[in-house]
């Protein structure tokens, strides 16, 4: 199977190639063609399968063919992570593979001071990729709009519970717009599955697609 087979943009198929990735991953020929489709996605992927691609490709072109829910300056897609480590990488590979399309992105974490990200959210920002303990400082100091967002990612969902952010989770989740049918598409991604793990995924996917590799 080639990338230029799941039914990608073609500006994110260039993106891709210039990589230099051949074929999708096992992760990436499950959940990218089940994301296209406007499904939630339960998946158990460890780091160095290529989740992250496996999620921010057919983030990156829903964002591009769908119509924003509305004109205003709200993020269209949060990507939660538990680490800065990670949310770092994760813009670098929106950035990356979004190169070919006009959708911006930003990275918020702490540790580093509010105000510039303060100043870059409010030039507008279609994806925002947060730890969960800055995006709360964001959220209550209202510099930031979640209430048109249309994709939900939490990323490596297990390290989130593991360091403690289920309360920062839940409250973040409690402060989105209503969930299902028409609504946000939810994707959670986790190397393992805990029965807590399993409790936050029933709560927030619907009817979701479920993958192992
Ligand atoms: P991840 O599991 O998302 O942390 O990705 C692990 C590494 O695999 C990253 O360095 C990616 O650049 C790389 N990668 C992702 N998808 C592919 C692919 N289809 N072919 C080759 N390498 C890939």
């Amino acid at each position: 199977m080639l990338f230029s087979e799941l039914g990608l943009a073609a500006e994110l198929v260039r993106a891709v190639s210039e990589q230099g990735y051949s074929t999708p991953t096992p992760v990436q020929r499950q959940a990218i063609p089940a994301i296209l489709n406007g499904r939630d996605v339960l998946a158990g992927a460890q780091t160095g399968t290529g989740k992250t691609a496996g999620f921010t490709l057919p983030l990156l072109h829903l964002l591009h063919t769908q119509k924003p829910k509305s004109n205003r300056r709200a993020v269209r897609a949060l990507i939660l992570t538990p680490t800065r480590e990670l949310a770092a990488q994760v813009g670098e590979s929106v950035d990356t593979y979004g190169k070919y399309l006009p959708l911006k992105s930003a990275v918020v974490f702490g540790g580093l001071s509010i105000n510039p990200q303060i100043a870059q959210l409010r030039r507008g920002v279609d994806i925002l990729i947060a730890t969960p303990g800055r995006l709360l400082d964001h959220i209550a100091q209202k510099t930031v709009d979640l209430s048109q967002l249309e994709i939900l990612v939490l990323d490596e969902a297990d390290r989130m519970l593991d360091m403690g952010f289920i309360r920062d989770i839940r409250k973040i989740l409690a402060l989105l717009p209503p969930n299902g049918h028409d609504g946000r598409q939810n994707l959670l991604f986790s190397a393992t599955f805990s029965d807590e793990i399993r409790q936050l995924a029933n709560g927030l996917l619907h009817k979701p697609e479920q993958i192992e590799v």
